[in-house]
């Protein structure tokens, strides 16, 4: 009990320096919405309290399925704040950086007995097509347990594979640092990969007081249908320095293909240009937003420059028959101590990124794509490029990029409706 208290009152303080611990990097819009929903719940089919960081980890990264019931308060071991679920044990390392917080105690390393390391599955192995392979380990990660592992937190909840698939006691089972997968072909979809009850064992084995607490009657009691889905994650796609006759069309219908919103910071001589991909912006639901009319950088310029550009690229996109979003992305980032109070000065919000895959330096579509996949979180904000060069890699990764976070139960909005 005086550890939650602890970790209630650390969690309090962290509150006070960064509103949003666990989607630090994310814009405002994300504090809607990411509600993590009550601060405290009770699970009264194993008596024990999961709230603050950990409820909040426990219910982004997967909830029931992934981690289960709790089995035991928060404590301190080893000189941290634990937690040991039926299939987890959380715990909070106070010195990480932020995002890196909250761990999963390496219970699939743990779990591998020396019978096992001897089974060719542990070996390591070549890279197979389709599938993700980890130099680091020398394994594969393939069809549905690599679905499972990207949508529930990828390598941050699990670590690198210590195996491929591999049968055992009837299922199909793998190996990763932090956690099993078995697959099981009878149960519901939801169901169907679940970790085996690895932290029931670990508590067990290093003799955990799994006694219920007592339910104080003001903190809710888990329901099944309170956390059944999390909400959807939302990411933000920004295309910089279009619109362009080869390349913007091609991002379109990708985008259309996913019912997907995104926003367009475009140049205002080229909406000047380009009439038509300005109204399909329009008709198809994007935003269209500032990027200034011809690109230059805006640190250090005087009001009548600044306004002069902010303004012409407003008459351009209406001209062309599109609405202006009220937000306005200076080229490079490029910013001086005037930017924010010119652009509010003209009704402007300035929005950046926290998302940048680098795609003008064309790294090649897997790279751009890995890039994006691996950054972003619920509410980035995703930096690519519809014009200034060839971006053939750009609208390949795009592909890739989509269909990735959709899998993983993204959203993808536009910005500054
Ligand atoms: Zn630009």
């Amino acid at each position: 009990m005086i550890a939650r208290i602890l970790l209630a009152t650390l969690i309090a303080i962290t509150a006070v320096l960064a509103p949003l611990p666990m989607t630090g990097e994310s814009s405002d819009v994300s504090a809607q919405q990411f509600a993590p929903g009550p601060e405290a719940v009770y699970f009264s089919p194993t008596g024990h309290y999961l709230e603050g960081d950990f409820l909040e980890f426990w219910w982004k990264y997967g909830g029931m399925p992934v981690f289960g019931y709790p089995v035991s308060p928060e404590f301190e071991q080893d000189g941290m704040t634990v937690q040991y679920f039926e299939r987890a044990v959380l715990e909070y390392h106070p010195d990480n950086p932020q995002e890196w917080q909250i761990l999963l105690r390496r219970l699939g390393a743990e779990a591998r007995t020396d019978e096992l390391r001897q089974h060719p599955a542990f070996a390591p192995h070549q890279k197979a097509e389709p599938g993700l392979f980890f130099p680091e380990t020398e394994h594969n990660l393939r069809f549905g347990f690599r679905d499972h592992w990207e949508k529930n937190g990828g390598i941050r909840i699990f670590g690198y594979p210590l195996s491929e698939e591999f049968n055992q006691d009837g299922l199909t089972v793998q190996f990763f640092e932090r956690a099993i997968f078995e697959f099981h072909a009878d149960n519901p979809p939801e169901w169907r990969i679940l970790q085996p009850l690895i932290g029931s064992q670990a508590a067990r084995e290093d003799g955990v007081d799994r006694s219920p607490q007592e339910w104080d009657e003001e903190t809710p009691e888990y329901h099944p249908n309170l956390w059944r889905q999390p909400p959807p994650r939302v990411v933000y796609l920004t295309f910089d320095d279009g619109p362009h006759p080869t390349w913007t069309p091609q991002i379109l219908d990708i985008l259309a293909q996913y019912d997907a919103d995104a926003t367009f910071f475009v140049l205002g001589e080229l909406a000047r240009m380009n009439p038509g991909l300005i109204q399909r912006m329009q008709r198809e639901g994007h935003s269209i937003a500032n990027h200034s009319y011809n690109h230059p950088s805006m640190a250090g310029m005087s009001f009548s420059q600044f306004q002069w550009q902010v303004q012409a690229t407003e008459n351009a996109v209406r001209n062309a028959g599109g609405q202006m979003a009220p937000c306005l992305r200076p080229p490079y980032g490029a910013m001086d101590g005037n930017t924010r109070s010119f652009a509010a000065a003209l009704g402007y919000n300035i929005v950046l990124w926290d998302v940048d895959p680098q795609d003008w330096r064309q790294p090649g579509a897997n790279v751009i794509a890995d890039r994006v996949v691996n950054n972003t979180r619920n509410g980035s904000v995703v930096l690519l490029h519809d014009g200034g060069a060839n971006r053939a890699q750009t609208v390949t990764a795009l592909r890739s990029i989509m269909q990735r976070l959709d899998s993983q139960g993204y959203v993808f909005q536009a910005m500054c409706q």
